[in-house]
């Protein structure tokens, strides 16, 4: 994950009646569409109970985002990602990877394998560096960009190349296979510059995966303002269609768009009072997702969920393979094209 702030960082948080820009495609047509009482251990870990959210759409691009925070709230938030985050991501660092998030690793390194020509791979925002190890143990040359010094001392350990800096001061052009961005363009000041790094990165016909949460995910739909996803951390909300429109801005052309994954345990905790706290739900999904993952007959009923929410565009998270235009689609994609279509749903 990367924090960077806004370009007018040192204004208060605004009145949600102030007519107020669209950051991507810089028009003042947006409005106003519910605010939310954000409480969380990212802003008590230095002093601040709670904080305002004023989320907005654009009618131009459609985009939905959070009004930029106070400077004194994205310095709080990134304390806390250093501080606390990172401090126990160097105790996790020295264990081995998750087995679940192993598996699904492995799943999106199959989806990349046919892009493989310069055998190169940047992850940006590589936060615990379990991507990364993962993808060194598939054989690819890995390198990545990280805002947090203690991510960076921890990843550097098994060899991966570290930037500790934003992804625009990173120094590579065209080499790269694959970009990969895992829940890093929520975080970010500007989408659109970010995507337009992730292409001069790349070669020519290199991919770059996607995830994000998905602005139009059932919890969401379901649950309103209390959603975890609207978060004071994260400033943007995509969905397929307006992450797809994005990325063609910045020159790419998508493969493939889908959603995926129900976060059941936050569900029942908005009707029903079962779990206390983001840390409950958290946990309690992690055991949900375990108990899938290695049970035959769940496997095959979670497969089918699946389908169906895919189907609908209201999984969890959404997920992204776009290729740099004036490059070839791998054979394998063909059968994909039309799943451009399925953006549409958003
Ligand atoms: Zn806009």
């Amino acid at each position: 994950m990367t924090y960077l702030v806004f370009p007018n960082e040192n204004e208060p948080i605004i009145s949600c009646q102030s007519a107020i820009m669209c950051p991507i495609c810089k028009l003042g047509q947006t409005s106003f569409l519910f605010q939310k009482l954000y409480k969380g251990l990212n802003l008590l870990h230095s002093g601040i109970e709670s904080i305002p959210l004023n989320f907005r759409k654009c009618h131009v691009c459609g985009i939905v985002f959070s009004v930029p925070l106070s400077k004194e709230a994205m310095q709080a938030c990134f304390a806390w990602y250093e501080d606390i985050y990172h401090k126990e991501a160097q105790v996790e660092a020295r264990t081995p990877c998750n087995p679940i998030n192993q598996i699904r690793y492995a799943e999106w390194l199959r989806l990349l394998e046919p892009y493989r020509k310069t055998g190169k791979l940047f992850e940006t925002g590589f936060g615990r560096g379990e991507f990364l190890m993962t993808a060194s143990k598939f054989g690819w040359l890995c390198s990545g960009n990280e805002a947090s010094f203690n991510a960076c001392e921890s990843v550097r350990r098994f060899g991966a190349t570290v930037y500790c800096t934003d992804i625009g001061s990173v120094d590579i052009v065209g080499d790269q296979d694959i970009v990969v961005s895992m829940g890093v363009i929520e975080h970010v000041p500007d989408p659109h510059v970010q995507f337009q790094n992730y292409y001069r990165l790349l070669r020519s016909g290199g991919a770059v995966f996607i995830t994000t949460p998905n602005y139009n995910s059932l919890a969401r739909l379901l649950l309103g303002p209390q959603c975890r996803i609207l978060d004071v951390e994260h400033l943007f909300y995509f969905t397929p269609k307006t992450i797809s429109r994005l990325l063609r801005m910045s020159g790419f052309r998508i493969v493939k768009c889908w959603s995926k994954n129900v976060n059941i345990p936050e569900i029942l905790k908005g009707f029903l009072p079962i779990y206390q706290g983001r840390e409950a739900v958290r946990t309690a999904n992690q055991e949900f997702r375990q108990m899938l993952e290695f049970n035959g007959i769940l496997k095959q009923f979670k497969a089918f969920v699946n389908w169906c929410i895919s189907q609908s565009g209201v999984g969890e998270e959404l997920y992204v393979i776009a290729v740099k235009s004036g490059g070839e689609l791998p054979d394998i994609y063909n059968d994909h094209r039309n799943t451009e279509t399925e953006s549409k749903k958003g």
